[in-house]
């Protein structure tokens, strides 16, 4: 079971949201630790202490991430957050609990399983690094001793426990009125449960300051993966009026035949974002027999390719549509046609391209008998 807390309203970070949901690598802060901890084998569950006013903030945050219980409301203090979170847990009585910081995002498994497997021989266990600086004691602005850094640790988060004694301790510190514990692994001192330390991670820093977060966007981003994907798609006229292109009707003395509205260029847009993620195509996830799609607009499709894109972690960066037709004449909807494009896919209209072109009088779409589409995106994932 994991803890994470995620209450506080840091705002030394800058921006006009808590750190926890500033945004590195295109992604909230706390996004990552919630995939890193949901994505450990020895965790079976991952329990958010949230700040009440933050729910639309967190649902966006931890859509599509496995293991995530409901969040709880955080209290004043960290120490009254996780003493929540942990009265939450309680109906489910884990054995073991690692309480992690929301604003830690490099978090990684290996931790998770060190933290973890030091349960099985301790209380408590928790992610620390040796003091390596020489510790200067200063009054005003004046050296006045140095302090022997040995026996000195930085304690970071993970910190796992047995999840009843330290749920007890917590109690016994709310109940004698100690509210001045700055992390778990001190509550659990002062209720003299033993807790030894494991190795942590140099890379598992919190994030507090403006550069802390500009140098985990750069981190991030320097290790992101780029993909592209393509898809094409093709549809018969048909007697009608008008037909739907990238989720505008244009009048037209045809309109296109096909079980959904028929708009090739979200087809062919729904194939370039599933194929930059590999993730099957248009028929894999909207079957054709299936009778719930007939007759759907087709910004559904693009939505839902671009709804996975994100729940991978991913970005799209741009896309960029062709249609092929004799007619109708594409170039005085272009406008429209990028402005919804680019609100189907939650993403700015410059990151938009629709281009128009004949085959010259040249087979099916030359003679008239339908109208052709492709398109090809480029994603950004994390590494
Ligand atoms: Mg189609």
């Amino acid at each position: 079971m994991a803890l994470v807390v995620a209450a506080g309203r840091g705002r030394r970070a800058g921006g006009d949201v808590a750190k926890q949901y500033a945004r590195i690598g295109g992604q909230p802060v706390l996004r990552h630790p919630l995939r890193a901890l949901s994505g450990a084998a020895v965790i079976d569950a991952v329990l958010t202490v949230i700040h009440a006013d933050d729910n639309d903030l967190y649902a966006a945050c931890a859509s599509g991430i496995d293991k995530l219980l409901a969040p709880v409301a955080g209290g004043a203090t960290r120490q009254e957050s996780v003493r929540r979170g942990l009265e939450a847990l309680a109906r489910i009585n884990p054995e073991k609990v690692l309480i992690h910081d929301g604003a830690r995002p490099f978090i990684d498994e290996a931790l998770i399983n060190r933290v973890a497997g030091a349960l099985d021989r301790h209380d408590g266990a928790l992610a620390a690094l040796p003091v390596t600086d020489t510790l200067k004691e200063v009054r005003g602005d004046i050296v006045t001793g140095t302090r022997d850094r040995a026996n000195l640790w930085r304690a970071q988060t993970p910190q796992g426990f047995i999840f009843a004694r330290i749920l007890a301790a917590h109690r016994r510190a709310a109940r004698r009125g100690r509210e001045d514990f700055t992390d778990d692994a001190a509550v659990a001192e002062w209720a003299g449960m033993e807790t030894t330390v494991v190795e942590g991670s140099a890379n598992n820093g919190k994030i507090t300051l403006a550069e802390d977060l500009a140098m985990a966007d750069e981190k991030l981003t320097r290790a992101a993966e780029y993909r592209t994907g393509s898809g094409f798609d093709v549809h018969r006229f048909c007697q009608g009026s008008q037909v739907t292109l990238c989720g505008v009707k244009i009048s037209h003395d045809m309109a296109l035949l096909g079980h959904s509205d028929a708009d090739v260029a979200l087809h062919a847009l729904t194939d370039a974002l599933l194929g930059a993620v590999a993730a099957g195509d248009i028929g894999t996830h909207f079957p054709p027999s299936d009778p719930q799609w007939a007759g759907v607009s087709s910004d559904r499709f693009a939505a839902h390719a671009a709804a996975l894109v994100r729940e991978k972690g991913g970005r799209i960066i741009n896309a960029d549509i062709t249609i092929i037709c004799e007619a109708p004449r594409i170039g005085p909807h272009r406008p429209a046609m990028r402005a919804a494009t680019a609100r189907i896919l939650g993403i700015e209209p410059d990151r938009i391209s629709i281009k128009a072109t004949t085959a010259e009088g040249l087979g099916f779409t030359g003679r008239r008998e339908g109208i052709a589409a492709q398109a090809a995106v480029s994603v950004q994932l994390p590494g």
